[in-house]
């Protein structure tokens, strides 16, 4: 097959050609022996260990076992867990049951989607932590490859993201996407100009947001804009980091010569290279919108699979917890408890009940209820905001 990119089809992935070669030598070579290995593998997170991890990627996973003689229990996406319980053991995230050969080729495609939807949704559960109720878009998909950009959407919105900015992504979870101007057609037809076009753009109620930073310096650009269009909802300053001095600053001195002279209601969105260590300062500076891009894909989780049962006996690598297991989490306290997968429930010192977190979501292949929308998982996520504010 001629591939135009650099990119896997579907079909290839979904038949193991993206997985690591040694899988497939392996097996084959097993085949030709008389081998039984009904296992259960299990998937748990060997790094970053200093932050939870809000779990995604498991949509994709289930679009690989599908139809396979297998059965995958694991914790739903939207869900915010330690990678490490209360005393120190790994968190299994997922367990597969199953012939090896049913599935030991497809572990790189597995560990792939959670690796990295996971290390988004985290990041994005974290800004949203730190921004509250201020809104933030993702516009990170500019510096991933084009293939993956819909992940890339998807797991920004369910970590909390109010918007996405691609096209595709958008629709695949059910939004609009979210855009202000590019600097471009301010370099194109001038500044009154390309703010002119995209107000009218924006229709009577649609956000009207322009950029004000391609020519001018920004407290200047912010008041002539707000006299050409009082009733603007956002100016977005992109500043460029060689312009940035102090970006709170700037933030505050644009919102004071709005303020004094009557333009409370045009708020102030930024962009550009912004970190999660950066947003309280420019918050409270005054930004009332963020835009997040490449930070945003910067930290995946380091997945691992490994097998920690054979045919009904515990056996695993040095190093890993063997047995098949559960992971219960208190209700009350939210703290969390590896069992054996023979415990599905408990009590906590705490005196609350402790629920096992692992669904099953495939018995032997076959999807188990529907699957919940973005923008249900996203809603999870935030309950789970809510809880780790209060108890953690
Ligand atoms: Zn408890």
């Amino acid at each position: 097959m001629v591939h135009k990119f650099n990119s896997a089809t579907e079909a290839e992935i979904l038949d193991g050609r993206t997985s690591d070669v040694y899988f497939e030598r392996s097996l084959n070579a097993a085949s030709s022996v008389d081998y039984e290995g009904k296992v259960v593998s299990e998937f748990t997170v060997s790094g970053p260990l200093d932050t939870w991890v809000n779990f995604s990627g498991l949509d994709e996973v289930i679009s690989i076992l599908k139809d396979k003689p297998v059965n995958l229990y694991a914790i739903p996406e939207g869900t915010i867990v330690n990678p490490r319980d209360s005393k120190g053991i790994p968190v299994p995230f997922m367990r597969i049951e199953g012939e090896y050969e049913a599935f030991g080729r497809l572990e790189t495609a597995m560990i792939g989607f959670l690796c990295q939807s996971s290390g988004i949704s985290t990041y994005s559960s974290r800004i949203r932590l730190i921004l509250k109720e201020t809104p933030f878009y993702s516009f990170g998909i500019r510096r991933m490859h084009p293939a993956i950009s819909p992940m890339v959407d998807r797991a920004a919105y369910i970590g909390g993201a109010n918007g996405v900015s691609g096209i595709l992504g958008a629709e695949l979870i059910g939004e609009q996407p979210v855009g202000t101007m590019p600097h471009s057609i301010a370099l194109l037809m001038g500044d009154d100009k390309a703010w002119q076009v995209t107000v009218e753009k924006a229709g009577k109620n649609g956000v009207k947001t322009v950029l004000i930073d391609t020519f001018m310096d920004e407290k200047f650009a912010a008041l002539k804009v707000a006299s050409m269009f009082p009733d603007l909802d956002y100016i977005r300053l992109d500043t460029p980091s060689s312009r940035r001095g102090n970006f709170a600053n700037l933030i505050r001195e644009v919102r004071w010569e709005l303020d004094l002279r009557s333009h409370q209601n045009i708020k102030i969105m930024v962009s550009g290279g912004l970190k999660l260590e950066d947003l309280q300062n420019l918050k409270e500076a005054g930004a009332q919108a963020f835009g997040i891009g490449t930070s945003m894909t910067l930290h995946p989780f380091d997945f691992s699979m490994d097998i920690v049962e054979i045919n009904g006996t515990p056996l695993t690598k040095r190093g890993k917890f063997s047995g098949s297991k559960n992971i219960l989490r208190c209700e009350r306290c939210m703290k969390l408890r590896t069992v054996p997968a023979s415990v599905a429930e408990g009590s906590c010192e705490c005196g609350g009940s402790m629920i096992n977190l692992l669904r099953q979501f495939l018995r032997n292949g076959k999807m188990l209820g529907n699957y919940d929308t973005p923008r249900q998982i996203r809603e999870r996520t935030m309950t789970e905001l809510e809880s780790l504010q209060a108890d953690r």
